[in-house]
C-alpha cells in the first residue's frame, strides 16, 4: 500500500491477497509471471506461505492436497494461457476427488468499465468447500492486479464460515438402523469423504458398539487404523462379493467399487448411501435406504439409534468366519512372495522392508500401477487424512505436489511427522523435477521410486540392448518400456538431497534407515526391482489390473 495524500492507496495485488487471508488461506502455490506475480509478492507480505512449483499441474495438486487435509482450499496462482491450461489437469484431479481447490488465473486487460472482480472471492471460498467440495476458477484481470485503489474503497467479504451441517431424515435413520440389524453379512466402507468429513471417531464408536466389518477404499484408510481387528481389507474381493447388506460412509459406486453391480456383488445386495451430495444418491444401484447429509452427523445419528436399542452382530457368525478365513490366507500368500530371496526383489520383498521402517504417524503418499495397487495392500495407515494417492480419476504424477502439501502441513504443525512418498518410476517422471521444489524449500521427504524399467513392466538391460540390435527403439521398443536402470536418485543429488541406488534388501533397509534418521533433509531412493515383476495371482480374472 502506497499512501497518496490521506488518502491510502492499495493495488489489485494486495487486495486480493488480503481477501484471500480474510478468507483464512494459509497456502498458495503456483508458477509467477505476467500478470500474477505481483499477486505471489503482495500474498507472500501478508503473510501466506507461498511454495514456488516447476509445473502448474503438481501446483495444483499440492494446492488441491492442502483443500483435503485441512478442510479450507489451498490456492493454486497461475498466468494465463498455457500456465491454466496446465493447471486443468489437477482442477479435474480436484473435482473428481471432491476436493476444494480455488485457482487463480492471470487473464488479459480488460476495460474499465467491469471493475471489481475481488469481491467474488469470497464466493469461489464457499463454493469449494459448501456442499461436495470442489475447485473453482477466479479468472483476474491483468490490469486489475496493478491498479491501485484507494483503500477505503474496499470492503472485504467476512471470512466465510464452515460449511452448514446437515442430517438425514429422521425416518430413513430408523430405516437404514433396522436394514443393519437385519443382515446377514454386514460391511461397512469407509471413503474418503468420511476422512474428509473428520468422522473417525463417530465410526469407530459405530464399529465397535455394533462388531460390524468395515472395509476402506485406498485414501479410507487410516479414519479407522489398518490394524484394527473389525478391518477387512486383505479379504477385499471376498467381502465385496458375498455382503448383503454394505454401508457407505462417503465413497462412490464408481470404478473404485466395480460400480456395485454383479459380479463383484450379490445381484440383491441392499446399499445404505451415506453422502452430502444428493445427484450422488442411487447412482448406478437403487439404494435400500439413502442418508443425504453431513457423514459426521449421520453417524451420530445411526449412533443415537443404536443407543436407544443396543445391537451387535454376533461375533461367532459364519460370516466373520469366511472373512477371517479369506484375510489369513490371503495375508500367508503375500508373505510367501515377500519373503522369496530372488533377485532382482519383486513388489512384497520391497513393501514388507518399507512397512517394517516405515513410522506409525508418517503421511503415505503413493502413485503408479503395480505400486500403488500392491503397495496399498502391504504399507498400514494409522491416522486418518495420511494416505493420497492417484484417486478416483487414477492421476498420475499427483505424488510430488501431495507430498509437499503433507510435508509444509507437518512443518507448520510442527509433529515431526515424515513424508513418504512411494512412487512408480513412471510415476515419478510426470513431475519429477518438483524434487527441486522439495530440495528448495528442504522438506524432508522420502521418495521411493519402486522401479521396473516401464509402465506396468519393462526391459532389464540385457533385453532392451538385444532388443535395439533390430532397429531403432521408435520401432522396436515396447511401448511400456522406459530407459532401463535409469539413476533417479541422481535427480536428487543434483538438487543437493541424498540418493540412494538399492538392489538387495539390505541396501533397502539401510538407505531406508538413513533416510528416516535424517529429519532435516530430502532423500531419495531408487530401488531397482524386477522389470516383469506383477502381483501374486487374483482369484478373479478380471482382476489383472486391481482397481482399488
Ligand atoms: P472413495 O474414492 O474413497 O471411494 P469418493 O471420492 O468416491 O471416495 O466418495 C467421497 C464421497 O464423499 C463423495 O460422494 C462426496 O460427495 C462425499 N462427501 C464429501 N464430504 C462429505 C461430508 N462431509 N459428508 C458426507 N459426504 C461427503
Ligand atoms: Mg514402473
Amino acid at each position: 500500500a502506497c499512501s497518496d495524500g490521506d488518502e491510502e492507496q492499495v493495488s489489485g495485488a494486495e487486495v486480493i491477497a488480503q481477501a484471500l487471508k480474510t478468507q483464512d488461506v494459509e497456502y498458495m502455490f503456483g508458477i509467477v509471471g505476467i500478470p500474477v506475480t505481483e499477486i505471489a509478492v503482495a500474498a507472500q507480505k501478508m503473510g501466506i506461505r507461498y511454495v514456488g512449483m516447476r509445473n502448474e499441474q503438481a501446483a495444483c495438486y499440492a494446492a488441491s492436497a492442502i483443500g483435503y487435509l485441512t478442510g479450507r482450499p489451498g490456492v493454486c496462482l497461475v498466468v494465463s494461457g498455457p500456465g491454466l491450461i496446465h493447471a486443468l489437469g489437477g482442477m479435474a484431479n480436484a473435482n473428481m476427488n471432491c476436493w476444494p481447490l480455488i485457482v487463480i488465473g492471470g487473464s488479459s486487460e480488460r476495460s474499465q468499465e467491469t471493475m471489481g472482480a475481488f469481491q467474488e472471492f469470497p464466493q469461489a471460498v464457499r463454493s469449494s468447500i459448501y456442499g461436495r467440495p470442489g475447485a473453482c476458477y477466479v479468472d483476474i484481470p491483468a490490469d486489475f492486479v496493478n491498479l491501485q485503489v484507494n483503500v477505503n474503497s474496499v470492503r472485504y467479504m467476512e471470512c466465510c464460515m464452515p460449511p452448514p451441517v446437515s442430517m438425514a431424515e429422521t425416518s430413513a435413520i430408523c430405516m437404514a438402523a433396522t436394514v443393519i440389524r437385519n443382515a446377514k453379512k454386514p460391511l461397512l466402507i469407509i471413503g474418503k469423504g468420511a476422512a474428509y468429513a473428520r468422522a473417525e471417531e463417530g465410526i469407530r464408536k459405530l464399529v465397535e458398539r455394533c462388531k460390524l466389518p468395515f472395509l476402506p477404499t485406498p485414501m479410507g484408510k487410516g479414519v479407522i487404523p489398518d490394524n484394527h481387528p473389525n478391518c477387512v481389507a486383505a479379504a477385499r474381493s471376498r467381502a465385496l462379493q458375498f455382503a448383503d447388506v454394505i454401508v457407505l460412509f462417503g465413497a462412490r459406486l464408481n470404478w473404485i467399487l466395480h460400480f456395485g453391480l454383479p459380479p463383484r456383488y450379490q445381484p440383491d445386495v441392499k446399499f445404505i448411501q451415506v453422502d452430502i451430495c444428493a445427484e450422488e444418491l442411487g447412482n448406478n444401484v437403487k439404494p435400500a435406504v439413502t442418508l443425504l447429509g453431513d457423514i459426521n452427523a449421520v453417524t451420530k445419528q445411526l449412533l443415537e439409534q443404536f443407543d436407544k436399542t443396543p445391537w451387535q452382530y454376533p461375533p461367532e457368525s459364519s460370516w466373520w468366519k469366511t472373512l477371517r478365513e479369506k484375510m489369513k490366507s490371503n495375508e500367508a500368500a503375500s508373505k510367501e512372495l515377500a519373503s522369496q530371496k530372488s533377485l532382482p526383489m519383486n513388489y512384497y520383498t520391497v513393501f514388507y522392508h518399507v512397512q517394517e521402517q516405515l513410522p506409525r504417524d508418517c503421511f503415505v503418499v503413493s502413485e503408479g500401477a503395480n505400486t500403488m495397487d500392491i503397495g496399498r495392500t502391504v504399507l498400514q495407515n494409522y491416522l486418518p487424512r495420511h494416505r493420497l494417492d492417484a484417486g478416483t480419476f487414477g492421476t498420475m504424477g499427483v505424488g510430488l505436489g501431495f507430498a509437499i502439501a503433507a510435508a509444509l502441513l507437518a512443518k507448520a504443525r510442527n509433529t515431526g511427522q515424515r513424508v513418504i512418498c512411494v512412487e512408480g518410476d513412471s510415476a515419478f517422471g510426470f513431475s519429477g523435477m518438483e524434487v527441486e521444489t522439495i530440495c528448495r524449500y528442504n522438506l524432508p521427504i522420502i521418495l521411493l521410486v519402486v522401479n521396473n524399467n516401464g509402465i506396468y513392466q519393462g526391459f532389464d538391460v540385457d533385453s532392451w540392448k538385444e532388443m535395439l540390435k533390430f532397429g531403432d527403439a521408435t520401432t522396436v521398443a515396447p511401448p511400456v518400456c522406459l530407459l532401463p536402470n535409469s539413476h533417479y536418485e541422481q535427480v536428487m543429488t543434483a538438487f543437493g538431497g541424498k540418493g540412494y541406488f538399492v538392489q538387495t534388501p539390505e541396501e533397502l533397509q539401510k538407505s531406508l534407515r538413513e533416510s528416516l534418521a535424517d529429519t532435516t533433509a530430502p532423500s531419495l531412493i531408487n530401488i531397482m526391482i524386477e522389470p516383469q515383476a506383477t502381483r501374486k495371482a487374483q482369484d478373479f480374472h478380471w482382476l489383472t489390473r486391481s482397481k482399488v
